[in-house]
């Protein structure tokens, strides 16, 4: 199968893992610390503050906050030494300060209620929340966080925000095909109820030293690109389908249909995966084959559709040219 798009699109990001506490125990995670772990973190706002100035140093148009899924009256004591009596809170803080350092905020804060989310809508310019599958899978076996029906009510709260947003699969963590293309049709019929589905992301499960999958195989390529093509024919059009290009050979992908390639950050590593570094754009450009273009955290047709905020329209408006890409003609 031959592309659908002349071009591939990516965002300038500078990646910023604001906690690694979670209440989830996924079978593949080798992110997630346990709160009474000497590596457990939660980074400070000076922090954060710090790596934010580097992201807009370094010409990022977009933050992006990351979390595992923290509860409890212990992690409440963390947010309170550095000064929040909530979650939420400080979430909004993070974004609104990424706001004022002139970054478009795209927060993955795990499963939300509408009440939060409406909270968190105004400071963000796109949010997101894998899915990774519907599926009841050994790997989520003591991840309440990773209930299909929460995760699917997260993404429909979005929707009913109009808040753009981004999904995703998660290939090879004991799902069957059934499950790939229940999980796909899941996405694309909350997608046709409410628009506002962005990208979707095949992500390809990759094992970790120390985790109880460490010893699983990892999808083979020819089953990326079949999954790839099912997920472009099942979801409408206007979804790009993103594949990580640190993770898998992009090319093949490309021309199943792929066609974004996320966040990639001059500034920060891959936190998730930090074993496998971004390729440099040079690098991308001589790999792939098809045009690369920079977009914001906000795809092209939410920004001409004025599917943001007040709070960020300016940003928008500084970044986006004509069409709703980044702007060449920006300069810092
Ligand atoms: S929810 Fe995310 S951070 Fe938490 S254990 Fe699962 S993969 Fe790791």
């Amino acid at each position: 199968m031959l592309t659908h798009m002349p071009y591939v699109t990516f965002s300038k990001n500078v990646f910023v893992p604001v906690t690694n506490i979670c209440r989830n125990r996924c079978g593949y995670c080798g992110f997630r610390r346990d709160i009474h772990s000497a590596e457990a973190s939660v980074m400070t706002p000076d922090h954060v503050e710090i790596l934010l100035e580097k992201g807009v140093s370094s010409g990022c148009t977009e933050a992006l906050f990351t979390f595992g899924e923290p509860s409890g009256a212990e992690f409440g004591e963390m947010l309170h030494e550095i000064g929040y009596s909530s979650f939420i809170e400080y979430v909004m803080d993070l974004c609104q300060m990424a706001i004022d350092h002139g970054l478009l905020p795209h927060t993955n804060a795990g499963v939300l209620c509408y009440a939060d989310m409406r909270k968190l809508k105004p400071l963000n310019a796109s949010m997101g929340l894998m899915l990774e599958t519907t599926g009841e899978v050994d790997a989520h076996r003591v991840s309440p966080g990773k209930d299909p029906c929460m995760r699917l009510k997260t993404i429909e709260n979005a929707g009913r925000l109009k808040i753009p947003f981004t999904s995703g699969i998660l290939v090879g963590i004991g799902e069957t095909w059934d499950d790939r293309m229940e999980s796909l049709l899941a996405i694309r019929r909350l997608h046709l109820r409410h628009g506002h589905i962005q990208e979707v992301i095949v992500q390809n499960f990759v094992p970790k030293p120390n985790t109880p999958m460490s010893n699983c195989r990892a999808p083979s390529l020819e089953e990326m690109q079949k999954v790839v093509a099912i997920a472009r024919a099942i979801l409408p059009q206007e979804i790009a389908i993103q594949v990580p290009p640190n993770l898998v050979s992009i090319r093949s992908l490309i021309a199943c249909g792929a066609s974004d390639l996320g966040g990639i950050s001059p500034v920060t590593i891959d936190h998730i995966n930090p074993e496998a570094r971004w390729p440099s754009l040079e690098e991308l450009h001589s790999m792939m084959g098809v045009e690369l273009r920079e977009r914001l955290p906000i795809y092209p047709h939410f920004v001409q559709a004025g599917w943001y905020s007040s709070s960020i329209k300016e940003l928008v408006k500084r970044y986006s040219d004509e069409n709703g890409f980044r702007s060449k003609y920006y300069d810092r």
